[in-house]
């Protein structure tokens, strides 16, 4: 399988900018056919963004989905219409989410859930706070919020777990090469254990992964792709982390 390389625009870019954005990604892209690439701009983006995409190799996602197929449910955006607009992956369980809105993992089990029902490919974020790893409960932490933010029909086609510790989000400090290894090791036991379901599901690394590191963290075993937040919004440094993990 390619490594996949995914861009979380989070609450950034204008139109315009988002199209430039999209369109250069586009073109860098189209030299580069060892890796997978997605693109998710805020939800108001998907539609210009999905022209941008529209007969090419990069595909679109969103950032977030709510839990229910259609409602009254003001300022939400359903899985369905997500689909319905291009967009082929989504998000769900950001630690941004997570602590902005207070999502708990039975709320990003449920997003899961509706996410599949509608054909879309989840991007289900876990990781641990810099406390949980100072006192040495980064894996166990890692371990409870995959097994309850996975709903029970995710499978290793429709599901792409993203590491992310939390600490290490748009702060500029990456994790250890010695540490991703360790909890993508214990992220594919986990996995494994859940017989063929998630088994071989891929396992992203994110957080702070710039042009610099990305060699090294893409390097690590058990590293299929990176989740990019900063760095996905400069197009040669985005192109600069596909090219590394293509290589
Ligand atoms: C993210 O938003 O998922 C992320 C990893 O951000 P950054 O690359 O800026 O740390």
């Amino acid at each position: 399988m390619k490594p996949l390389i995914v861009g979380n625009w989070k609450m950034n870019l204008l139109t315009a900018e988002a199209r430039a954005l999209a369109d250069a990604v586009v073109r860098g892209a189209a030299t580069i056919s060892g890796a997978e690439v997605v693109l998710c701009p805020p939800a108001p983006l998907l539609v210009p963004v999905a022209a941008c995409l529209a007969g090419t190799t990069v595909e679109l996602g969103a950032q977030d989905c709510h839990q229910d197929g259609s409602g009254a449910h003001t300022g939400d955006t359903s899985a369905r219409l997500l689909r319905d607009v291009g967009c082929s992956h989504v998000i769900v369980g950001h630690s941004e989410r997570r602590a902005d809105h207070r999502e708990p993992d039975s709320l990003v089990a449920a997003k899961c859930a509706a996410a599949h029902t509608a054909g879309l490919r989840v991007i289900v974020c876990v990781g641990e706070t810099e406390g949980d790893r100072q006192e040495g409960r980064a894996l166990k932490t890692v371990e409870a919020q995959l097994r309850t933010s996975l709903p029970p029909g995710g499978r290793a086609g429709n599901t792409i777990i993203a590491y992310e510790p939390v600490w290490a989000i748009g702060t500029g400090k990456t994790a250890t090469a010695g540490d991703i290894a360790e909890m993508h090791h214990h992220i594919g036991s986990v996995l494994a254990g859940t017989g063929e379901r998630l088994r071989g599901a891929r396992v992203l690394y994110g957080g702070s992964v710039k042009p610099e590191n990305a060699r090294e963290v893409l390097s690590v075993p058990g590293v299929d792709g990176a989740l990019v937040g900063g760095a996905s919004l400069v197009a040669g440094d985005f192109l600069a982390i596909v090219r590394s993990a293509e290589e």
